[in-house]
């Protein structure tokens, strides 16, 4: 199998140097730039299987890169996973106006951008669970083509929110914790990161419009998937 493509768009060359390092010991491919431009470039020229992008860049920074990456008929499957300094920023940076996949909080141990690495890598190359198309709620999830309509209109939704659409929708009724979606949808269950999930959610919600109070959120557990409005 050939390696998979990461492009590690960062300014602070010790950065680069050890995320280099320890992506290449997992055998991925790397990829470097060191401004936002050429992370830009690079991308459509290269088609990485990830992006890792810092969020403080010179000139460019990396909200208007991923931004720019997500509306890039090219790149915007492409995930991303951004580098931030302050846990604070997070919301924003994954939240639906900028379209990151994941986040990791500066400074982060090389062990656990790799288990990160991996863990979005699968879930993008690997098909949604159960192949069969799902058609509820006024809703049809194909998994085989990735696919979500509500009505006869094609949502916009990244890898992530997909599977996350499918994973509770094939799971109607059923409310899920934070904790089993991390590990279903993500991949990982990481303590502290339950408000991924949130952001995400909430990010679905709007592509779901008026299908939007489908998901409902269970106080102090997670969230159900609701066949009936
Ligand atoms: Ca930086």
């Amino acid at each position: 199998m050939a390696k998979a493509t990461v492009l590690v768009v960062e300014d602070e060359k010790d950065i680069i140097d050890v995320v280099d390092f320890n992506l290449q010991q997992a055998g991925y491919r790397v990829l470097k730039a060191t401004d936002g431009a050429e992370g830009l470039r690079l991308a459509r020229d290269q088609s990485p299987d990830l992006v890792v992008l810092d969020l403080m860049l010179p000139a460019m920074d990396g909200k208007e890169v991923c931004r720019r990456l997500k509306q890039g008929e090219n790149t915007r499957e492409i995930p991303v996973l951004m580098l931030t300094a302050l846990a604070s920023e997070t919301d924003r940076i994954i939240g639906f106006e900028i379209g990151a996949d994941d986040y990791l909080t500066k400074p982060f141990s090389p062990r656990e951008l790799v288990l990160r690495v991996q863990a979005i890598l699968r879930r993008s190359q690997e098909p949604a669970g159960d192949a069969a198309t799902l058609s509820l709620a006024g809703l049809t999830i194909d998994p085989a083509r990735h696919t979500a309509l509500a009505g006869e209109e094609e949502l916009d939704l990244t890898a992530t929110e997909f599977k996350l659409l499918h994973y509770l929708a094939a799971h109607a009724g059923k409310v899920q914790t934070r904790e089993v979606l991390l590990s279903r949808v993500w991949g990982y269950a990481y303590e502290g990161y339950a408000r991924t999930v949130d952001t995400h959610v909430r990010r679905l919600r709007k592509k779901l419009g008026p299908l939007a109070e489908r998901i409902e959120t269970v106080r102090g557990i997670g969230y159900r998937f609701r066949e009936e409005p």
